[in-house]
């Protein structure tokens, strides 16, 4: 069957940015799941996988906007050190905070904090690598749950 909405599509890929670093990957690991139609993975990808089948294989080149976002200057804000008390803040920290998601320290100096709430895919292009490795119809629990389920049964 053709990828359509409420397909169950299992795929594996590659994900670089525009050097061609590798960032993620799905090959060594079980191949990724999910749930068509239904916002689960970035837009842009989930255009591309409409349509196509079962041992299809492609690339996919997705901008910022069809991705994690453009980045957004206003997610960056400082904060005083002292705010964090006796906790040790260092470049490359992430950490949740409250309903605003993940924040990443981006500098310390001066006593000051630099924060930054995009998403650390934000401004990337994103370039997949993706071969399907299965289409199936989604079972009606699995629709009203609004996600997939794995073969042995349901872990959640
Ligand atoms: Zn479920």
């Amino acid at each position: 069957m053709q990828i359509t909405k409420n397909a169950v599509v299992t795929f594996h890929y590659a994900l670089s940015n525009e050097d061609g670093q590798l960032l993620d990957t799905s090959h060594g690991h079980e191949p990724f799941a999910y749930l068509h139609g239904t916002g689960m993975i970035v837009p842009g990808l989930e255009e591309e996988l409409e349509g196509r089948q079962v041992g299809d294989k492609f690339k996919a080149v997705v901008p910022p906007a069809k991705g994690y976002g453009d980045f957004n200057m206003q997610l960056l804000q400082q904060v005083p050190l002292d705010k964090f008390g006796e906790q040790t803040v260092e470049t490359g920290m992430q950490f949740q905070a409250g309903q605003h998601g993940i924040f990443t320290v981006k500098e310390v100096k001066d006593g000051k904090v630099l924060l930054d709430g995009n998403h650390p895919l934000a401004g990337v292009t994103l370039k997949f690598d993706v071969e399907i490795t299965n289409v199936r119809e989604a079972t009606p629990e699995e629709l009203s749950h609004g996600h997939v389920h794995g073969e042995d049964g349901h872990h959640h």
